[in-house]
């Protein structure tokens, strides 16, 4: 980090400063030049509020030179971290299809989607137990019935299965669950992340609607700090001025994340986009664009879906997708 002090900070400014830094275990490298001075300093400089530091008054700017996320970060750990979810692998060369409906709705229909997407390419299945739902009037889930039935297709199809948490009070009822998912409403609910940081499981953290990605990252140092490294990252689309799609996808979040951590990087193009004939040409985007996975919503009658029904693919519509994905990758990696 570097702090350039104003042209007439006098020299007890620039001392009580360096003081004051060093106090906090780093140590300055002091140069002066014709009209200023710039402080360089050394050390974990994560503990530093740039704020706080640009706001004093002799302070005229502050750059990091270094981002503020360690665990996740690339520099510090080359190697794509691959990420082990009831012995499949995602992340580095490994590519998951992750696919089911909004909410799980009831016995039958969570098992015809799971087959089917089975059938079709996905590995692993999706489902809302707990929902966040806009309106307190609207379908909330199944709530613990809900887990029960995605356990039920588990042990049915073999596939591991991931869904949402939304209270850290009920990991309990997460303990037979493959993935947790963190959805975009709670990326920065902190005290949920640091419960995940003590969990033993991996966890799929969607970055938030007005969210950052330097914001995504530190929302996955929480997780990590606390000792959990299975983090996937997930791209849903972020809130912009544009109304035609629900979301707007950032794909550039795909390369730019891989250049910036190790954590796999999953698209979902369903929440992104909102409009189910979206969803194959974002997904074949996404995988093209070097994502690890896709998570798409799957339903077996999108017109009665209790939730997400515009933007759910048909059995049909998703096989045919997985197929071209499947051929995006092939192209990919020189097999086309
Ligand atoms: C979901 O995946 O079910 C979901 C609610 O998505 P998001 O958190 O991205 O809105
Ligand atoms: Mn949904």
């Amino acid at each position: 980090m570097v702090a350039v002090l104003k042209a007439d900070a006098t020299r007890e400014q620039i001392d009580s400063l360096t003081a004051w830094l060093e106090g906090r275990g780093l140590s300055v490298h002091l140069s002066k030049g014709a009209t200023h001075t710039i402080l360089g300093l050394i050390g974990d400089t994560s503990q530093i509020d740039t704020e706080l530091l640009e706001g004093l008054e002799m302070v005229e700017s502050v750059k990091r030179i270094s981002e503020p996320f360690k665990n996740a970060n690339r520099k510090f750990h080359p190697e794509d971290t691959v990420v082990d979810i009831g012995g499949l692998k995602i992340g580095g060369p490994h590519f998951q299809l992750i696919a089911g409906p909004c909410s799980v709705e009831s016995q039958e229909q969570i098992l015809a989607v799971a087959k089917s997407v089975r059938a079709s390419g996905a590995s692993i299945l999706r489902g809302g137990a707990f929902k966040p739902r806009t309106s307190p009037y609207d379908f909330q889930g199944l709530r613990a019935d809900g887990i029960e039935l995605l356990l039920e297709a588990k042990k049915q199809t073999g596939m591991p299965i991931i869904t949402e948490i939304m209270n850290a009070n009920h990991l309990p009822m997460f303990e037979r669950v493959d993935v947790i998912q963190v959805g975009a409403r709670n990326m920065q609910n902190i005290e949920l992340l640091k419960e995940l940081g003590m969990a033993r499981k991996p966890v799929l953290l969607k970055r938030g609607l007005a969210n950052t990605l330097q914001e995504l990252l530190m929302s996955a140092e929480y997780i990590m700090a606390g000792g959990n490294r299975d983090v996937i990252l997930c791209e849903r689309g972020i809130r912009t001025f544009e109304t035609y799609s629900r979301n707007t996808l950032d794909l550039s979040a795909v390369p730019i994340l891989r250049e910036l951590t190790h954590l796999p990087v999953v698209v979902d193009p369903s929440h992104a986009s909102g409009l189910a004939r979206l969803v194959p040409p974002m997904a074949m985007a996404a995988a093209a664009a070097g994502a690890h996975g896709l998570m798409i919503e799957v339903h077996n009658d999108p017109v009665n879906a209790l939730c997400d029904g515009a933007q759910s693919l048909t059995p049909e519509q998703f096989a045919d997708m997985a197929e071209k994905v499947r051929r995006i990758r092939g192209v990919m990696s020189g097999d086309g």
